[in-house]
This record gives structure tokens, C-alpha cells and sequence, in this order.
């Protein structure tokens, strides 16, 4: 039988008096008020330790607005025991009636729960409610609604038979346990990741960023309404270290979904390799790590359409998106037009609580971060080779606030054109108008990541020699775009280099790593 048929789920306005704006500011406001305990939750219950942390916004860091509790190496344990005991019934429960779970939560995100998820992700990560709309609520609604689609086609994906010989592929879960590791970026990741393993039939221990504790929990709650059982997706929070440790020192471990940084994930990669004479099976590895994500702009582009891409690819969502747009290669023949449009925009810019919907851009999610954006800053003021253009102040007294910043150098080798800055800074390079292959080909040189890229040009033959060079830089190309937006169910999402393993977030390819098929052969 047929499932429901995806489509996306529309961005709602948020315009003045509509009742999405009156609703969710109304839950910011409760959460704001409130101090919220946030318990783990393991074998469908809540679990909490007395050992707590407390969790302020970014905007606000003084302000506490709960706590939440922290692991022991023996909740791990549990968490671990209780997925494998889930598992028993789990993994023989007929694909439609997880789909039918799965399909339950998506409705959940879009209707009840889409203030409150929202809400928690403006306050958590500092999202303005359009950016919180886009990235909690309807990209983790399309993740659902789309993987089950996806779910049926691969298990509609069958062998040819003959008439004394019926192949059928089975298209199981992993033997044993998965790992889910989320970051604080996008609400949907961190509901996408445990979701799509535990909708192919695996059981899930999930670890989301301590950043991202607050959403977390309002997905786990949607999770458990929409009937997803005890034991079957696990919540532990606190030392990532001990967790990792216990998690990966377990031989029923059979998988790692991983969103997060490049250096973590190749260090987890090192771990699992360390142990792998241990476990039963080989663990699948899928991560989608760091960017350093490119414009290029050929002399043919139109100015303003290259300083919307730069304003929007590298300062909505504060910069803190893998696909971030961070580096900038300019025709010079375009580059004073292309200045004076992105001064022009940055100008109308409001930055600041995402309270005031006003605001574009708010602040970066923790002093780590806000401390390490100011120093590049720094060094970049110090510089003989960087010239400030916009931006270049930050301030931490209430919020972690970093203005939206465009550094130019004469330097293409310059550490901000390689270096992930993960903030709203962008770092721009002006070539000569003939010296566009050469362009490329230090793109290409320069790109250790190679997760997106966006050529903005009007001669298609320079489009397609961009396309040719840059094949290896990036796992999400555009044209005549800006590097971000993917969209679940258009743009499968994940790149190669140190950007990932780009099995394509939203995509049958992500799915099929979390089953371990079994070929049946009957004769008759
Ligand atoms: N899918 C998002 C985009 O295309 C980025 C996701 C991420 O930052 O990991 O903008």
C-alpha cells in the first residue's frame, strides 16, 4: 500500500497579528518565565540524576531558564540495555506501523507542537522565529513526512523472480544498537538523525549538544506522543566523553549518525577503529561535519544578485550553518557594485534578542564560539592584508553578539578564506577579470572542505567550467544561488573532504545505511 504523499510543509508569516506570531511568542514567553527541568528519558521514562546544569540563551546568558540533568556511566548502561531489550519487538514491528509513528510526530511538529518547538529553538539557540520556523519546524516536519516515503521505496526495491525461484530482499535494521549525535544548529538535525534510524527499525542511544538541550526535549516529547515505544530512541545528556567512551565500548554497537564538527567526528571514526575487533558487527559511520562554503562571482553576474548571496548565505541564521557561505572570490570588474550593495544591506540590519522579530540576526550560541570569532576579528584588524568593510564589533556584556562582519584581503591564502569560522563573518577575495581559471583552480586548492558552493555568473560557458573544476569541492552546488537553503525532499543535503561522509541528509542514501539487507532465495 501506498503511504500519504510528501509534500513540505508551507513557512508560515509570522506577520503582525496572525496567530502563529500571537502563539509562539506566547510559549517564548512561558519558557522564558519558567525555570524548566529537563529530565533524560530512557525505557520511555524520565529520568533525572540531581547532578545539574543550567541552560540560559544565548542572547540573555545571565538569565537561567532551567536545568537540566546529567548522565553517570550507568545511565548510559541502561540507556544501551533498554534500546537492545526494545529491539526484541522493534525490529519485527511491520514497516507501516512505524511509518504510521513517524507520520504521527510530522502532524505533531506542524499543529500542536510548532509553537512550543519554536519557541524552545529561539530560546535554546537564538533563531529568530523565520529562522526557528524554517529549521525546527518545517524541515524536521519534511524529514518525517519525506523518509517515509523513502522508507517505501526502498522496501519496494525487489530482485526479479522467476516462476520457481522467488527472490525478496529484506531490507533489516542493524544487529544491535545505533548512536545518534546531534549539534545545536538545526533542531531538525537533532530530531532527523535517531528519527531516521529508529524508523528503519534500529534503536537508538541519542546524545544531542548541550546547546540544544531545551528543543531536544520538546522532540522527545513529540516522539513519545505520536507512540514511538519505551527502549526504542534513548535521550542522555552531559559528558560527551563518558558517553562516547560507554557507548562505543559496547559490542552490540552497530552504527554512529553523526552532525557536529570535523575534528570530533574523525576522532569518534579513530575510536570505533580502536575498537572494532570488539564488536559484533562492522558499525556503518555516517557524519556531516564542517564547511568552508564558497561564492564565486564571475564578471558576467549581476552585482546585486552577488551581494543578496553573500548577505544572505553568510549572516542569516547567524552564520552558524555548515552550508554557511564564508569565503568570497569577486570579479573585480563587479566587486564596487557588489560593495556598495552588501554596505547598503547590511545597514537595514537589526541584531538582537529573537524576542524583538524584528531583528535579523541575533547571537552566536556560547562564549566558546563568541570568543573565538572575536579573536580572528582581532587578528584580522591587526592585518596588513585585511581591510574591515562591515562589521567587526561584538560585545558579550548580555548576549553573544558578533556583528555581521566582511573582512576583504589581498591574500586568497589568508586563514579566513581555509578556516572554519562557524559565525556570521565572511571573508572576500578580489581576482582579476581574466583571471578566472586560475580562480577555480585555487578554490579547489584551498577547499580541505567540501560540503557547498555557489557560482554566480551569466556566460554558461563560465558556469561550466566552474562546474568541471569545482566537482570535488563541493557535495551541494548552485547556480545563480546562494550556498544554503537546502530543502528536504529537493536538495538531498551532505558533502565529501572534511565536510563528511555525504551519505545526503533527506535522501534514500541516508537510509540505506541503517539496514543490513537480507536476500532470501526460494525455490519451488
Ligand atoms: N541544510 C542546511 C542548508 O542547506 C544546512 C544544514 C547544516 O547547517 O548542517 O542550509
Amino acid at each position: 500500500f501506498n503511504v500519504p504523499i510528501a509534500v513540505n510543509e508551507p513557512v508560515k508569516s509570522y506577520a503582525p497579528g496572525s496567530p502563529e506570531r500571537k502563539a509562539v511568542l506566547e510559549a517564548y514567553d512561558t519558557y522564558f518565565n519558567s525555570k524548566t527541568d529537563v529530565p533524560m528519558y530512557i525505557n520511555g521514562k524520565d529520568v533525572t540524576t540531581g547532578n545539574t546544569r543550567t541552560m540560559s540563551p544565548p542572547h540573555d546568558h545571565k538569565h537561567i531558564v532551567g536545568t537540566y540533568h546529567l548522565a553517570e556511566k550507568k545511565h548510559v548502561d541502561e540507556a544501551i540495555a533498554t534500546a537492545l531489550e526494545a529491539r526484541k519487538k522493534w525490529s519485527l514491528m511491520p514497516w507501516e506501523q512505524r511509518a504510521g509513528i513517524f507520520l504521527k510526530a510530522a502532524e505533531l511538529v506542524a499543529g500542536p507542537y510548532r509553537a512550543k518547538i519554536n519557541a524552545a529553538t529561539m530560546i535554546a539557540q537564538s533563531k529568530t522565529v523565520h529562522q526557528a520556523e524554517i529549521d525546527s519546524a518545517c524541515e524536521l516536519v519534511d524529514f518525517l513526512r519525506f523518509n517515509v516515503q523513502y522508507m517505501t521505496d526502498i522496501y519496494h526495491d525487489q530482485p526479479e523472480s522467476t516462476s520457481d525461484a522467488w527472490n525478496r530482499l529484506e531490507y533489516r535494521p542493524l544487529e544491535g544498537f545505533t548512536y545518534a549525535v546531534t549539534p545545536f544548529n538545526f533542531t531538525a538535525i537533532a530530531g532527523n538523525l535517531p528519527a531516521c534510524m529508529a524508523l528503519m527499525g534500529n534503536v537508538v542511544v541519542w546524545k544531542p549538544s548541550d546547546s540544544q538541550i531545551f528543543s531536544a526535549k520538546v522532540i522527545m516529547d513529540i516522539f513519545e506522543e505520536a507512540g514511538v515505544p519505551a527502549g526504542v530512541i534513548n535521550v542522555v545528556f552531559g559528558d560527551p566523553k563518558m558517553i562516547t567512551d560507554t557507548v562505543l565500548a559496547s559490542p552490540d554497537f552497530s552504527g554512529l549518525h553523526f552532525t557536529g564538527s570535523t575534528y570530533v567526528f574523525k576522532e569518534l571514526w579513530k575510536q570505533i577503529g580502536n575498537n572494532i575487533h570488539n564488536y559484533k558487527t562492522y558499525p556503518k559511520i555516517v557524519g556531516e561535519t564542517g564547511g568552508k562554503d564558497f561564492i564565486v562571482a564571475h564578471k558576467t553576474a549581476d552585482a546585486k544578485q552577488v551581494a543578496t548571496a553573500i548577505v544572505r548565505g553568510a549572516f542569516e541564521f547567524q552564520g552558524q550553518k555548515c552550508s554557511a557561505a564564508s569565503r568570497a572570490y569577486i570579479a573585480k570588474g563587479i566587486w564596487d557594485d557588489v560593495k556598495k550593495f552588501v554596505i547598503e544591506d547590511l545597514k537595514s540590519f537589526k541584531q538582537g534578542s529573537p524576542a524583538d522579530t524584528n531583528n535579523f540576526v541575533t547571537a552566536v550560541i556560547h562564549e566558546g564560539s563568541f570568543d573565538k570569532l572575536a579573536k580572528y576579528i582581532d587578528e584580522a584588524k591587526a592585518d596588513a592584508k585585511v581591510e574591515v568593510i562591515a562589521g567587526g564589533n561584538y560585545d558579550k556584556s548580555k548576549g553573544y553578539f558578533i556583528e555581521p562582519t566582511v573582512l576583504l584581503t589581498t591574500d586568497p591564502k589568508y586563514k579566513t578564506m581555509s578556516e572554519e569560522l562557524f559565525g556570521p563573518v565572511i571573508t572576500i577575495y578580489v581576482y582579476e577579470d581574466d583571471k578566472y581559471s586560475e580562480t577555480l583552480k585555487l578554490v579547489d586548492q584551498t577547499s580541505d572542505y567540501a560540503l557547498t558552493g555557489a557560482i554566480i555568473s551569466k556566460d554558461r560557458y563560465a558556469i561550466t567550467e566552474a562546474t568541471e573544476a569545482l566537482q570535488n569541492c563541493a557535495g551541494n552546488f548552485y547556480i545563480n544561488d546562494k550556498p544554503t537553503g537546502a530543502v528536504v525532499g529537493q536538495q538531498p543535503f551532505g558533502g565529501a573532504r572534511g565536510s563528511g561522509t555525504n551519505d545526503k541528509a533527506g535522501s534514500a542514501l541516508n537510509l540505506l545505511r541503517w539496514v543490513s539487507p537480507r536476500m532470501i532465495k526460494e525455490t519451488f
